[in-house]
C-alpha cells in the first residue's frame, strides 16, 4: 500500500509546539505569587519563575530532605528529580515540523527545532542535576563555572570556567540544585552572558526567597525552574528547611 498523507493534528495539541503559530504560552503556572510570571526568551513568553509541584517531584524531593537518607539514595532521587526537571525547563523550546513517513503514512510530525543547548554546570552540586539531564538530552553540550566566594569581601570568585563555543545560538541551561543567596548563581549568569549567552535558563532544585529576588533583580530576562521555593536562609546561608549542604550529600564529604 502506497502511504497517504495524513493530516495528524497532533502537533498542534502540544502545548509547546508551534515555533510560529503559538499564542500566549498556556504554561505560566507560577502558583505561589500569582504574578505575571513571563518574560522574553527566544521570542516567546515563558515563566519567569516555574515551581514543579508534580508529586513525583515532591515525593522524591521529599525523601531527600530527610537526614538520613544515604549518600547512594540522595544521589540517585537528584538523579530522577533532575530528568523531571529537565522535562519541565525544556517545555518552551522552539518546534517546528517536518515530514515523516510512518509504516501507515506521512504525516507532518513535531520536532525540536534546531537550536542546541548548552548545559552549564556550576561546581559542584551542579554535576549532580547534571547527569540526569544528559540522560535525557544526550546531546546537549556541556560546560563547567567554579566560583568561591571571597573569604573578605564574600563575593564569587571565579576559579574555572569552561563553556561550549556559540552559546549566542544555544539554549544555555544553567543548573545548581542550591539557590541560597543567588550571589554565585548570578555572578555565573553573569559570566555566560558575557561569553555570549543571549538564551538561559536557570534550573534549581531548591530556591530561597531571598536567591530569587538577588537573580530577579540581576538577570530578570532568566526564567528560574525550582522543584520548591522554601521559607529563608539562616545565618550561614543553607536554605531553611532545606536539605543541607547537597554538594556534601550528593558526595557523601561531610
Ligand atoms: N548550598 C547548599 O548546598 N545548601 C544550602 O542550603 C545552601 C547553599
Amino acid at each position: 500500500m502506497k502511504p497517504g498523507r495524513c493530516f495528524h493534528s497532533s502537533f498542534h495539541k502540544y502545548p509547546g509546539g508551534g515555533s510560529k503559530s503559538r499564542g500566549q504560552s498556556p504554561l505560566v503556572r507560577n502558583r505561589r505569587t500569582g504574578q505575571d510570571c513571563r518574560a522574553q526568551q527566544g521570542g516567546w513568553p515563558v515563566p519567569k519563575l516555574t515551581v514543579v509541584d508534580h508529586p513525583l517531584v515532591q515525593h522524591k524531593l521529599t525523601l531527600m530532605r530527610e537526614k538520613d537518607t544515604s549518600t547512594a539514595s540522595f544521589r540517585r532521587l537528584l538523579r530522577e528529580i533532575s530528568l523531571l526537571l529537565a522535562y519541565e525547563v525544556t517545555r518552551e523550546m522552539p518546534m517546528s515540523t517536518r515530514m515523516i513517513e510512518t509504516p501507515i503514512c506521512t504525516m507532518e510530525a513535531p520536532q525540536i527545532e534546531g537550536k542546541k543547548l548548552a548545559l552549564i554546570s556550576i561546581l559542584r552540586a551542579g554535576n549532580g542535576l547534571l547527569d540526569g539531564i544528559l540522560d535525557l538530552i544526550p546531546a546537549s553540550r556541556v560546560g563547567f563555572v567554579g566560583l568561591y566566594r571571597d573569604p573578605v569581601t564574600l563575593q564569587p570568585v571565579q576559579y574555572y570556567f569552561k563553556v561550549p563555543s556559540e552559546l549566542e545560538d544555544r539554549i544555555t541551561i544553567v543548573v545548581d540544585p542550591m539557590l541560597a543567596t543567588g550571589n554565585s548563581s548570578a555572578a555565573a549568569v553573569s559570566l555566560l552572558k558575557e561569553a555570549g549567552a543571549r538564551d538561559i535558563r536557570f534550573l534549581c532544585l531548591l530556591a530561597a526567597p531571598e536567591g530569587i529576588a538577588r537573580m530577579q533583580e540581576a538577570h530578570p530576562d532568566v526564567p528560574i525552574v525550582t522543584a520548591a521555593v522554601d521559607s529563608h536562609l539562616d545565618g550561614h546561608g543553607y536554605i531553611v528547611p532545606g536539605l543541607g549542604d547537597a554538594g556534601d550529600r550528593m558526595f557523601g564529604t561531610k
